[in-house]
């Protein structure tokens, strides 16, 4: 098949693990150049880019280590990719982690620590994202787009979900940064989207998956009564960047089995 990415680079935040991990690849395998960042896990972000290389001989993949919550990291890793590959196209912000806590227990820095990488390391990541698009002027020859950026958001970001305020709040915010965004560049031809997952098999969620127990429980919020994988999610963001879904900007594409139908108001389920 056609490669639908080709000739496009794509920086894939919190690539080293999880869900980042099956976005990148599966962009790699749609033959664009992958910028696999990674906070803490030099030897899977390793991993992931030799995977890329491996699809085809001109694969180009590379690492870059930042932290998505602080600016000098991010304008850094936008500043290396552009050295190395010439621009960027496509911003799949995915890096984000859990603090749970019983709201009357939470510290201000389990708060302030989701906030400020699922929140406002999305927001860094779209900037200087944004400020590259439109420095580089339309690539009319890869794609219709002047850039994509999809930020990895959640069910949550309209479930609420108490134990996890903080996390919650993150993604709620994600979805008006997005939409936001999607209504402030769209004449620019900037696409901006959200995929929100629903229960992933990786290891954010490796506590509520760890006895039979919590898998039956967690399946009763599956309607389609399967845990989702990490290639549910790549496939769908490949797609996303792709031309094949011009026409879609400031939505959140829900890929979670129908989570977000709430199954506990079935009479059948
Ligand atoms: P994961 O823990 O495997 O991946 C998260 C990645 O983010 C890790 O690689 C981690 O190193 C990275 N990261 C954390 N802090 C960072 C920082 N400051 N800078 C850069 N990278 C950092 O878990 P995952 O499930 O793959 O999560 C990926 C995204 O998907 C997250 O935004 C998460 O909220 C979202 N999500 C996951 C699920 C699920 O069921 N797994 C559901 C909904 C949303």
């Amino acid at each position: 098949p056609n490669k639908r990415l080709l000739g496009q680079t794509c920086i894939v935040t919190g690539a080293s693990s999880g869900i980042g991990a099956a976005v990148a690849q599966a962009i790699g395998q749609e033959g664009a150049n992958v910028v696999i960042n990674y906070h803490t896990h030099e030897d899977t972000a390793n991993e992931v880019a030799e995977k890329i290389r491996s699809f085809h001989p001109d694969a180009k993949a590379m690492i870059f280590k930042a932290d998505v919550s602080k600016e000098s990291d991010v304008e850094a890793m936008f500043e290396a990719t552009i050295k190395t590959f010439g621009t960027v196209d496509i911003l799949v912000a995915n890096a984000g982690l859990q603090q749970d806590a019983a709201t009357h227990e939470m510290t201000l820095d389990q708060w302030q620590k989701v906030i400020d990488i699922n929140l406002t390391g999305q927001f860094l990541c779209a900037r200087s994202a944004i400020r590259e698009f439109l420095r580089r002027g339309p690539r009319p020859e890869v794609s219709c787009a002047l850039g994509k950026i999809i930020h990895m958001s959640s069910v949550h970001e309209i479930i609420p979900w108490g134990g996890h305020v903080n996390y919650a709040a993150s993604k709620g915010g994600i979805n008006m940064l997005m939409q936001s965004l999607a209504q402030e560049y769209g004449p620019q031809k900037v696409r901006v989207n959200s995929i929100g997952p629903g229960a992933i098999k990786t290891p954010i969620n490796l506590s509520a998956r760890d006895s039979p127990e919590k898998r039956a429980k967690l399946m009763e919020v599956i309607p389609y009564k399967r845990i989702g994988v990490p290639s549910d999610i790549g496939s769908v963001a490949a797609w996303l960047a792709s031309d094949e879904s011009d026409y879609i900007t400031g939505t959140t594409i829900f890929v979670d089995g129908g989570m977000t139908c709430y199954p506990g108001f079935s009479e059948n389920g």
